[in-house]
Parts: C-alpha cells; sequence; structure tokens
C-alpha cells in the first residue's frame, strides 16, 4: 500500500517507530520541555516572532479553524471569506453559525483568484479576512503576498489557514504580517492526525484576545496561554502526536525549511512533467506543491474509476474528489515521505489502466 493522499500522508521511519512506544505521563517537566521546544520549533519554521503565541489544541484541523472564528470576531466584525472551495466554504458555516457578519468572495472550480476580484470586496468595511492559503479540494495556492497586502492597506485582521500549505509553500508570518496561522499534525507535518495549532500575533492577542471571556471551555485561547507559558495544555493532549512533533520538527530543522519546500516542489514538478508525458493535464491556475488535481475532462476516463482500480489493484490510494467534480478530478499529494519513484509508479499504472479500458 502507498499513499498519495493530503493527510494523512505516507509517515517517515522516525515517527513510525514511535506508534508502538508506551505513551508517557504528560504532567511533569519533561513534557513540558518537550512542549515548549516544540513550540518554539513552529514558531522558527513558520517566520512567527518571538512574542507571538502558539496554541496546541488536540482536535482536528476544523476545530482550529473555529476555535479563532470563537475566539478572535464577533457580531461587530465584518469578515472577508475567501470561498474557493470544501475549505473555504467550511469558514463561511462557521461565521454562520457563530454569527459573524461576512462577505463572501466566491470562485467557481477553474476560477483563479485575481486582484481584480479581490478588490471589487475592497468597498465594503472589512475587519477581516479568513483564508485557506491552499484551498485543498482544488490545489489552487491564493497569492500570499496579493492578500497579505490587501489587508495591511485596509486594517484588516489576517487569519490563514495554512494546513496544506505549510512546509510545501514558502509562508512567513512576520513577513506577510499574518495574526492567526492555523495549522494540523496530518498535513505537511507528516504525522498522525491529532494536533492542530493556532499561531498568534502580538495584534491579535492585544486586540482580540487578552482580557476577553470566550464563548467556549475547550477552546478558550487565554486558557491555552497560561498553561502553554509553563509548556502545558488545559486538558490531556494527544501525547503521541507531541512526541511525535518533536521527531519531525528535529527532521525538518536539521534539512532547513528551504530544501524541505524544494523537495516537495521538485516531487510535484517532476509529477506534473510525467502526467502530461501519458496524456493527461492539471488546471493552470496556480497550484500549491502539496497536490496536483489531476484532471480527465476532454479524456474519456472517468476518474473515480480509475481511482477505485489504482487501489484494489495496486495498491496506489490518491485522493478522490466529492461531489460534482468526482468523474472529472482526483488529486495526487506530494507531501510525505514519497520519492521520484513512486511518482514513475503512480504515473505508469495510471497509463496502464487508461490501455486497458
Ligand atoms: C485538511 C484541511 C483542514 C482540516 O481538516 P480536518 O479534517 O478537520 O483536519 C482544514 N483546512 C484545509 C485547507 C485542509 O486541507
Amino acid at each position: 500500500m502507498k499513499i498519495f493522499t493530503l493527510g494523512p500522508v505516507e509517515m517517515y521511519p522516525e515517527t513510525k517507530r514511535i506508534g508502538g512506544q508506551q505513551v508517557p505521563y504528560f504532567r511533569n517537566a519533561e513534557f513540558s520541555e518537550v512542549m515548549l521546544q516544540a513550540s518554539s520549533s513552529l514558531k522558527r519554521l513558520s517566520g512567527a516572532a518571538a512574542e507571538d503565541e502558539v496554541i496546541v489544541l488536540t482536535a482536528s484541523g476544523t476545530a482550529a479553524m473555529e476555535a479563532v472564528v470563537m475566539n478572535c470576531f464577533d457580531e461587530n466584525d465584518r469578515l472577508l471569506v475567501i470561498d474557493g472551495g470544501t475549505f473555504g466554504h467550511r469558514f463561511v458555516r462557521l461565521c454562520e453559525i457563530h454569527g459573524i457578519p461576512h462577505e463572501v468572495l466566491k470562485l467557481s472550480f477553474g476560477e483563479t483568484l485575481t486582484r481584480e476580484k479581490l478588490e471589487a470586496c475592497a468597498e465594503e468595511d472589512l475587519t477581516g479576512m479568513l483564508v485557506n492559503i491552499h484551498e485543498s479540494s482544488t490545489g489552487q495556492l491564493y497569492d500570499l503576498p496579493m492578500l497579505s497586502e490587501f489587508c495591511q492597506r485596509k486594517g484588516m485582521l489576517f487569519v490563514v489557514d495554512a494546513i496544506s500549505s505549510f512546509l510545501a509553500d514558502e509562508y512567513d508570518i512576520s513577513r506577510y504580517k499574518i495574526d492567526a496561522t492555523i495549522l494540523s499534525s496530518q498535513k505537511g507535518l507528516c504525522l498522525a492526525p491529532g494536533l492542530s495549532f493556532v499561531i498568534l500575533s502580538r495584534r491579535m492577542l492585544r486586540q482580540r484576545v487578552e482580557g476577553r471571556t470566550s464563548p467556549t471551555m475547550y477552546f478558550d485561547f487565554n486558557d491555552y496561554i497560561v498553561n502553554g507559558k509553563r509548556g502545558q495544555t488545559p486538558f490531556t493532549p494527544a501525547v503521541r502526536v507531541v512526541i511525535e512533533l518533536r521527531a519531525i520538527l528535529q527532521m525538518f530543522e536539521e534539512k532547513g525549511i528551504g530544501d524541505q519546500i524544494a523537495s516537495v516542489r521538485e516531487l510535484a514538478e517532476d509529477f506534473r512533467r510525467r502526467l502530461r508525458e501519458i496524456g493527461l493535464d492539471y488546471p493552470d491556475y496556480p497550484l500549491s506543491n502539496a497536490v496536483t488535481p489531476v484532471l480527465f475532462d476532454g479524456v474519456k476516463h472517468d476518474a473515480h474509476k480509475i481511482f477505485e482500480i489504482l487501489q484494489d489493484r495496486y495498491g496506489y490510494v490518491v485522493n478522490p474528489t466529492g461531489g460534482e467534480l468526482a468523474a472529472r478530478v482526483f488529486r495526487v499529494a506530494h507531501i510525505g515521505n514519497r520519492t521520484i519513484e513512486d511518482n514513475a509508479c503512480l504515473t505508469d499504472a495510471i497509463a496502464e489502466i487508461m490501455k486497458e479500458y
């Protein structure tokens, strides 16, 4: 079995090993030290400032998205949500559920987020932006410098879900003045699911978090910040994933963030070249290095059918696409412990199936 999915991804031997070990007790100095080191390392890799805060949640990424919406915004805000697919739409739903006034910049499949489309929303009296910098359902990577400049010019708080982009594409909290960054363990960090992270800027903390009563107990950011100072969390964390986190961060720091992103990019470019060689194509909007959507428009094959055969006959698991795109697109991830050789195996298998059917 080889997995080419976006999360969970193929793990590294260094972190797989940890799965077989006893989970340690965590309310002690030793574990606190692991947490503190992991937080500093995440800050270094994401370009956060020393005074930014890392919140470690035991929950999937969507919970971290919801926690940000609940802790940082209220009915006096007016947010701009970039809704370019499943994950953008999740932010829209969260604003609806929590009664946060919002405007939606909706993109249909294949549509690029351009400066013109963004500027068309500039009339509104906006207080913040919610964006999934890599909209994983379509593979589109939005223009981070453009969005950052827009938010700065309009004095908006800038919230970025970088779950499927962090460690695959360039990202820098200080450089792009990002007020909240949302991360999760099972994508670019290549770990088991279970942990999510929110990195808050000084500005967000001062304006929206400090001294404010959170409408939730489990997701109360102030509680996490107080506990985080001593390397602890208010509730039991996914201890094993924290241990995995220490191992992977050490690996990525030794390798260097630039080299890590370069390896993912190399895999993505190699795969895209091979795809064209077997007569398939990918979208022409800007793509994250993390994933390639494989298009079956204009060829007589059904993406979902090929996804099934890849799994049943070859043991290769790619990401199917839900809803109306199911027959037209599947996605292949380039994050995780994958190699050029794996790309060759996968494209050979796809070519073989297309020849047969
Ligand atoms: C995976 C992902 C999430 C989180 O999904 P969960 O299933 O809740 O972990 C959020 N945003 C993006 C862009 C993602 O790719």
